[in-house]
């Protein structure tokens, strides 16, 4: 091939919209924690999540009777839960804070302080569940358990089905 030609087809690839299409998906990163280790840990449970929401997202925006939106991935920005004022709030009447979010916010707040040593599953599903309140499931107070075990279930249930396979 001659350089020319090779530089003909790099141009049209460029131009090609199909081609354009095909960026790196945004990686999940977690801000707001001054702590660089709690930063570091949570970046991995994060990718953890985002491998998991990828694979079974679709399939529990059904479980929850919610219509799946694939935006949200690209979306959706993960912060600390230090400083925040419903935090503040929320450990003032529960005596704890654990990761929460508005239904339809792109914006998921996690205690790092707490979620980052724990159970890679646990945090994974923990993450993914607030997903599902960015999707726009709504919660009720006191539901958030039953809308937990519901996530961790059907992980459950996958699993045992990529293991008989
Ligand atoms: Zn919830």
């Amino acid at each position: 091939m001659t350089p020319g030609a090779g530089m003909f087809a790099a141009l049209m690839a460029a131009a090609d919209p199909a081609a354009a299409a095909v960026k790196p998906e945004r990686v999940w990163d977690f801000r707001g924690s001054k702590d660089p280790e709690i930063t570091g840990l949570m970046n991995a449970h994060l990718g953890r999540a985002r491998q998991s929401f990828k694979e079974h997202g679709q399939g529990l925006a059904e479980e929850f009777g919610i219509p799946y939106d694939p935006t949200v991935a690209e979306q959706v920005q993960f912060y600390d839960t230090a400083g925040d004022i419903t935090a503040e709030r929320l450990r003032r009447r529960n005596g704890f804070v654990s990761a929460y979010t508005t239904p339809g916010s792109r914006a998921i707040r996690l205690p790092g302080r707490n979620l980052s040593n724990m159970d890679d599953e646990m945090v994974s599903n923990l993450i993914v569940h607030e997903l599902m309140h960015s999707m726009g499931l709504k919660e009720d107070r006191g539901q958030s358990d039953k809308i937990q075990s519901i996530v961790n279930n059907y992980m459950k249930r996958k699993k045992k089905e990529r293991e008989r396979k």
